[in-house]
């Protein structure tokens, strides 16, 4: 058998034990001077960092991108160069609103972000499992995440202030549609597409910019589960989803997608009926179709969830040459928010820990002290620690400089919440009236029913003329459902059939 290491204090001195403290005699006081003791306790009160205040439960496997289709008339990103290529990802899947141990199988939008370790840095492909968001503009996104967390008397969640958030606010009614509908509780995260969500922009080697969104099939398929089949699940297990991700790559099952790209000219951005800029909007696939790239497979359960997980740090605003950002209001201020919430959260050098650090052996910056400074990047000169310098210090490369963003001056001064009147209204009526078929309706009345149903009457009424605006018949099916309690409601038997179910 091997021989033991031996156990070691953080400064690496040999520790005498690891079992019984130094005391004063046999049955006195413990000693000052027993420092292992001292740091052993002193560790276990810093073994936890702030939680995310969203997206706080995930959920991470590492894998493997790799190019099928070429996108380079569009983008001059490395990763992209040529069909083959793989690049190295890290996946982290998420609920919003649930704390960290918060259950898997919850009604919510989950998150979908993929960090993908670049030959030109990282690229973080922050997303969600849905294409639209809930509101369009940031100044609304801390009081909806509001809505969603716990009342600050009950200390509990407030489907009243859910929906009456909702119903003041009717650019959310396509998310909600869509939370509200099978897709609201995936089986897992293998069984859900990603969506870049965002409209974002590539550049190509030419210097052409064009509009771009992100989407990744699921290759498992959909699957998803009925408010009463994830009770049921919750009441049996916490953690579905870790339990299936773990299930499926220990036994070879490696999760994987497909990755596309819809694009847009700026010529067709100036002709939209709608505001291609606008995260509570998609853009139709008949007019904007998905074009193929390649493949993601995720296929390694990482070593140690804290360090490659929860210490995992996604930003927007990590992007590599050929690929940036869009006016999407939402967008911009995520650029501001990813960074500066992991700088809280795990501190100034976070993008130096292991998850978060480039795989392309080039890290030359010019940021330098500060807490948790483990790293070297003196490029081997001490002397080089200011720019510009005469010591052959790293010197910034115009040629990555992306090509001028065409921006529209009228739409950037006009108020973006002052929209016409049925534009809010027109995806989520497709989604309603022409994607979902009879029993999709069905339960998404129910599902819905049950999640109003505990609003005071005031609250159910705004938001049911919200949904008659979206069609007469989601109104009427709402309200039929909380009339006749036939709704989503989580006490409901587990039935028969109320069985994890694939979507047609
Ligand atoms: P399509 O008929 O081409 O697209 C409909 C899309 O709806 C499908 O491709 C699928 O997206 C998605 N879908 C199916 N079931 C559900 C569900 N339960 N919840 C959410 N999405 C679902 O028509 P359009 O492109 O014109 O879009 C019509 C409506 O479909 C939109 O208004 C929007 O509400 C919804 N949708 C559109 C998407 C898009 O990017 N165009 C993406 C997702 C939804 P997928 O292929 O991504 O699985």
């Amino acid at each position: 058998m091997a021989e033991k290491p031996t156990l070691t204090s953080t400064s690496g001195a040999p520790s005498p034990t690891n079992r019984t403290s130094q005391t004063a005699g046999g049955r006195g006081p413990v000693l000052m001077q027993d420092h292992h003791l001292l740091e052993k306790l002193a560790h276990q009160n810093r073994e936890r960092i702030p939680e995310r205040v969203v997206h706080a439960k995930g959920w991470g496997l590492q894998g493997t991108f790799t190019v099928t289709h070429d996108i380079t008339r569009y983008t001059c990103a490395n990763l992209f160069s040529q069909i083959g290529k793989t690049t190295e990802v890290l996946s982290r899947w998420s609920t919003v609103a649930g704390e960290r141990g918060a259950a898997d199988a919850e009604r919510d939008v989950r998150g979908f972000a993929l960090k993908f370790y670049t030959d030109d840095g990282n690229w973080d492909m922050v997303g969600n499992n849905t294409p639209v968001f809930f509101v369009r503009d940031a100044f609304k996104f801390p009081d909806f995440i509001r809505t969603q967390k716990r009342h600050p008397k009950t200390n509990m969640r407030s489907p009243e202030a859910m929906f009456d958030f909702w119903a003041s606010q009717p650019e959310s009614i396509h998310q909600v549609t869509i939370l509200m509908s099978d897709r609201g509780i995936p089986r897992s995260p293998a069984h859900m597409n990603g969506y870049g969500s965002h409209t974002f922009s590539m550049w190509n080697a030419a210097g052409e910019r064009h509009w771009v969104k992100f989407h990744f099939h699921t290759r498992q398929g959909h699957e998803w589960l009925s408010d009463a089949k994830a009770a049921e699940i919750i009441g049996q297990t916490r953690e579905s989803y870790q339990e299936e991700l773990w299930n499926m790559v220990t036994e070879g099952r490696f999760p994987k997608w497909t990755m596309f790209i819809q694009v847009m000219t700026e010529e067709q951005a100036l002709k939209t009926p709608f505001n291609p800029f606008d995260l509570t909007k998609v853009w139709p696939h008949a007019d904007y179709p998905l074009i193929e790239v390649g493949e993601l497979e995720m296929h390694t359960i990482p070593e140690n969830y804290f360090q490659m997980v929860e210490n995992a740090a996604y930003n927007v605003n990590n992007v590599v040459p050929g690929i940036g950002f869009s006016p999407d209001k939402m967008l911009q201020a995520r650029i501001f928010s990813y960074a500066d919430a992991h700088r809280y959260r795990l501190g100034t050098h976070y993008e130096a820990l292991p998850a978060n650090a480039p795989r392309n052996g080039r890290v030359n910056h010019y940021h330098k002290d500060g807490a948790m400074r483990f790293f070297t990047n003196d490029f081997g000169n001490p002397d080089a620690y200011y720019e510009p310098n005469q010591y052959d210090g790293p010197v910034a490369d115009e040629s990555v400089q992306e090509p001028p963003m065409r921006i529209d001056p009228e739409a950037v001064a006009a108020r973006f919440d002052q929209v016409e009147d049925d534009i809010d209204y027109i995806q989520p009526r497709a989604l309603y009236a022409d994607v979902l078929n009879d029993e999709e309706r069905d339960r998404l009345h129910r599902n819905m029913a049950g999640g109003m149903a505990p609003c005071t009457d005031g609250v159910k009424e705004r938001w049911l003329a919200v949904l008659k605006k979206v069609h007469p018949e989601y109104e009427a099916g709402v309200r039929r459902a909380l009339e006749t309690g036939e709704h989503g409601d989580p006490s409901l038997p587990v039935t028969d059939d109320t069985p994890i179910r694939a979507a047609e």
